[in-house]
């Protein structure tokens, strides 16, 4: 029997973790067609982020990624029922287009294990087997193996497609595209669609917004559990700067942006700093999760076109540095103790950053040093440096 696959998805954007998985199943399943039905509106998301894509241009997206793939059917189904798209109804349909076909519709572990969730589970098991796309180095194989035990005691075919998936989300995808990195994860010729078209803000110029433009622009790249503690940072930084002279606008404008990058995890930092042609030191590689300050300030001057004072203020708000500038000092100082953190000593830093900054510097820095020294883990060069500087200023 002629077995077809079904890959549904918001595909916003289609990229090569889609593309392999999709090739994944055909290879495994042994399937003569795989059909990728890009939703009209996904039921889990009823609303995609602003500024994303047309259903449309995400199903054009789609043609061109799977152009090189024969046995890749990217179908418009969803896009012409229009509305909510439900897996059942879909599933439906395809069944009454390939009625003498098997039909496997095609899932990640999340969804697989929360199947009975879905709308009518029982119309989409009487129309199509299920295949799960699970990965090798993940603790989630026992769920799986219990599932689908249970699943087939009830009749239903459940098939495993390993899939070393490549570890990049669409979220951290249109994270990239802002941050002009996203080339390597995108299949070809998708990000001349996406450059030409001019879609998720490839071609918008940010450089220099005035703060009321920039804020909504920062607050959609961060994770939305950092937002306060950046708009508390900022806030703070200003104040600092008027009580120590420094330029208000630089030090609002440094506190917005110094976590522009912190969402970007450890081995997406690894990219963006190759996608800026920026090499490493040996620090750097064996922790990449410090890079966040690195390559926020490479963002910072390149998307947002920053001063220097700027970028290198957000370059060393983590680890601090020898001959630190003003703002420097205020942005490291303001990123520890502005209102949201909540530590032992944060008050004393509080005082400590309005009557004596280098004092409040200072402090930070031993607290983090002792901080690290804890956890068994290194301090940046940078730190130690910066401490050595500061104990023989003062
Ligand atoms: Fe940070
Ligand atoms: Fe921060």
């Amino acid at each position: 029997m002629e077995r077809i696959g079904i890959y549904g998805g918001t595909f916003n954007p289609p990229h090569i973790g889609h593309l392999q998985a999709a090739k994944q199943a055909v290879k495994a399943l042994g399937l003569s067609k795989l059909l990728i039905i890009p939703a009209y509106a996904p039921p889990h998301k009823a609303v995609l982020p602003e500024h994303s894509p047309t259903a449309q241009q995400r199903l054009e997206m789609l043609r061109v990624a799977a152009a090189g793939c024969p046995e890749i059917e990217v179908s418009d189904l969803e896009l012409r029922r229009e509305g909510v798209s439900y897996s059942w109804e879909t599933v439906e349909a395809v069944k009454r287009q390939y009625p003498d076909a098997e039909l496997v519709l095609l899932m990640g572990t999340d969804m697989f294990l929360t199947f009975e969730g879905w709308l009518h589970p029982e119309e989409i098991l009487k129309n199509a087997s299920l295949g799960v796309f699970y990965r090798g180095d993940k603790g989630e194989q026992p769920a799986i193996a219990k599932k689908k035990t249970e699943m087939e005691a009830k009749g239903v075919t459940v098939y495993l497609v390993r899939n070393d998936v490549i570890p990049i989300s669409s979220t951290q995808m249109r994270r990239l595209l802002v941050f002009r990195c996203a080339g390597e994860f995108l299949p070809e010729g998708v990000l001349d669609y996406i450059r030409e078209n001019r879609l998720y803000d490839t071609r918008t110029n940010w450089k220099n917004l005035p703060m009321e433009e920039l804020e909504p622009i920062v607050i959609g790249l961060l994770n939305p559990n950092r937002v306060k503690h950046v708009l508390g940072c900022r806030d703070t930084a200003v104040a600092l700067a008027e009580r120590w002279g420094a330029d208000a606008t630089d030090a609002a404008r440094a506190g917005i942006l110094h976590d522009i990058t912190k969402a970007i995890d450890g081995p997406l930092q690894l990219t963006l700093c190759d996608a800026y042609g920026k090499l490493l030191d040996d620090f750097s590689k064996r922790y990449p999760r410090t890079l966040h300050a690195l390559t926020g300030s490479m963002v910072a001057q390149r998307i947002f076109g920053e001063n220097e004072a700027v970028v290198s203020a957000i370059e060393f708000h983590t680890t601090g540095r020898a001959d630190m500038t003003l703002l420097e000092k205020i942005i490291y100082v303001a990123d520890y103790m502005e209102p949201n953190r909540d530590f032992p000593g944060v008050e004393r830093l509080r005082t400590l950053a309005f009557t004596d900054i280098d004092a409040a510097l200072k402090l930070g820095l031993e607290m983090t040093l002792e901080h690290l020294h804890e956890q068994g883990a290194e301090a940046s060069p940078a730190s130690a440096g910066a401490l050595a500087w500061l104990n023989k200023k003062g």
